[in-house]
């Protein structure tokens, strides 16, 4: 993953990436990234790249989350990813980390982040491949990405450095993620998340009834609920007009890849998780982790 975390970064600057990948990026690149440093002597990125593009059977998998704000793809990517024994890394998680120090760039992401922005691609892809390089120092291998890519750009740039085997777009009515974003909470001390909102609304106009439980927290984390700043309801509405302009586009991407798996969820966690592993073809394996536990 070593590569790939500096071919991200690469990438995200203007840098050396493959000639495919840079002809993919096209016009979108040249709006933003700076001009193009030549590759390092003796740093064959394409060369790499090759070898690193191994056959999804050889390695763990390399999946992507799709879905606007408050569907729930921490919960189910961070699910899998205990399932499957691989990394769950959501890029939302690594801004509110960022924000949460006193690096440089605290102050300049909490003004974008506050008002339901979208970070740069650089920013966005300089903290992602900080976080691909220590898991690399770590022994990891393949991942579950949530959050990321978020923009045709980030989704070509990710293209250009690895194979993704599989997208899933997780879909909920619109009203109900709104009411999802109010509801939820975070616990300052043990960072779980909880969602405080009971959804019960009826199927109408063609869409679905949707009953979701509240997921509450234990009693140790009742008084150490936070919201997070970000889950105003103007901002969500915001995040998610942000999401129909910039990330719904990902979708297609990927759809004409062949890659894209379409999920609507059916309710609550109870009801989802079954049925999502059961289109992810994972029942044998929840059973067998159940069996071993
Ligand atoms: P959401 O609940 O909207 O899915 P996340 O936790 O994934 O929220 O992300 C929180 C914020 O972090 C986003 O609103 C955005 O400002 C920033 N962010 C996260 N991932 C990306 C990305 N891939 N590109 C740009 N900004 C991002």
């Amino acid at each position: 993953m070593a590569a790939l975390q500096r071919l991200l970064r690469a990438a995200a600057s203007g840098g050396a990436v493959t000639a495919a990948a840079r002809r993919r990026m096209g016009s979108l690149a040249a709006e933003q990234a700076p001009p193009v440093a030549p590759a390092p002597k003796g740093f064959p990125f394409a060369a790499e790249e090759r070898m690193r593009r191994r056959p999804a059977a050889e390695r763990n998998v390399q999946w992507v989350f799709l879905g606007c704000p408050g569907v729930g793809k921490g919960t189910y990517a961070s699910r899998l990813s205990r399932l499957l024994g691989v990394p769950h890394i959501a890029t939302g998680d690594l801004v509110r980390d960022e924000l949460a120090s006193t690096g440089p760039l605290a102050a300049q992401l909490a003004e974008i982040v506050n008002q339901g922005k979208l970070v740069s691609d650089e920013i966005i892809i300089n903290l992602l491949s900080k976080r691909l390089k220590k898991g690399e120092d770590q022994g990891e291998s393949g991942f579950i990405l949530d959050g990321f890519p978020r923009t045709v750009k980030q989704a070509e740039i990710l293209d250009g450095v690895t194979d993704i085997d599989m997208v899933v777009n997780l879909k909920l009515r619109e009203d109900v993620l709104v009411e999802k974003c109010l509801g939820r909470r975070i616990c300052s001390q043990c960072g779980k998340n909880f969602n405080v909102a009971c959804i019960d609304v009826k199927g109408e106009d063609g869409l679905p009834a949707i009953y979701m439980e509240p997921l509450l927290p234990p009693n140790n984390c009742m008084s150490k609920m936070i919201t997070r700043a970000d889950d105003t309801e103007e901002v969500v509405r915001n995040r998610l007009r942000i999401y129909n302009d910039m990330s719904q586009p990902v979708e297609g991407f990927y759809r004409e890849q062949g890659k894209l798996l379409e999920f609507d969820l059916p309710g609550g966690i109870p009801e989802s998780w079954p049925k999502l592993l059961h289109v992810l073809n994972l029942e044998d394996q929840e059973e067998l982790k159940l069996a071993a536990a």
